[in-house]
């Protein structure tokens, strides 16, 4: 018998922790509610949950608090429930160890799908699954040995910049790397330039690999936060 992933929940309003428990429970997890980040942090000791969802906006305590707490001692998954409009919190989480954000109110789709991309990332040790060989969703192919992007099998000539972007987001497919993240992995510590790089390098990519790249289908902005990939086939 497959044994259930344990997803806790740390919300203190009622409402919203049932409706995501009810998600989860007719999902094949197993679910439990924690209403403050107090009760979250002795809870998380003591049932060693394989993942949080954690509502920044607690009663007794700032969520970033209890992410910085739980990593001191834990890798174990978190991903953080924000507000609209607060990309501040978000990046925030993100740089104190969240490994995910959704964005209030969501959907079950959403929420499952953020679920899995951060289940597998931890059964997979942090995205280490994709070396070599290829990365594939939908008509993109990215092809790590031949450091080739495709779409339908032809190549894309990207730049090696472009190339490294592509495949960086790919290998957290699913997941948001926020831009100081990406500008961190490919070009070391910045001294104050900010993104203007990946940026310029995003607006050729998706001109070359998306067929509107207003409206792209491979790699989505996350306003004020980062880029991710869609999830591989
Ligand atoms: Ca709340």
């Amino acid at each position: 018998m497959k044994i259930r992933d344990r997803i806790m929940i740390v919300e203190d309003e009622k409402s919203i922790a049932g409706f995501i428990r009810a998600i989860l429970n007719s999902n094949g997890y197993d679910a439990m509610v924690a209403q403050s980040g107090g009760e979250a942090l002795t809870m998380i000791s003591s049932h060693c949950p394989d993942l949080v969802i954690l509502d920044l906006g607690l009663p007794d305590m700032d969520g970033t608090e209890i992410i910085t707490k739980v990593r001191s001692w834990t890798q174990l998954p978190i991903i953080v429930v924000s507000a609209r409009g607060n990309e501040q919190d978000k990046v925030s989480a993100l740089e104190t160890g969240a490994d995910d954000y959704i964005t209030k109110p969501f959907g079950a789709a959403e929420l499952l799908a953020r679920i899995r991309v951060a289940l597998r990332h931890t059964h997979n040790s942090a995205g280490t699954q994709a070396n070599g060989g290829c990365f594939v969703a939908g008509d993109l192919t990215v092809d790590y040995d031949k450091h080739q992007v495709l779409i339908r099998g032809e190549n894309m000539k990207l730049t090696q910049n472009e190339f490294r972007i592509v495949a960086l987001l790919s290998r957290y497919a699913g997941k948001v790397l926020t831009y100081d993240y990406i500008m961190k992995e490919l070009w070391g510590p910045q001294n104050g330039g900010g993104n203007q790089i990946l940026r310029v390098n995003m607006a050729n990519i998706r001109r070359k690999i998306e067929k509107n790249p207003a409206e792209p289908q491979y790699i989505f902005t996350e306003v004020g936060v980062g880029y991710r990939m869609i999830e591989g086939d």
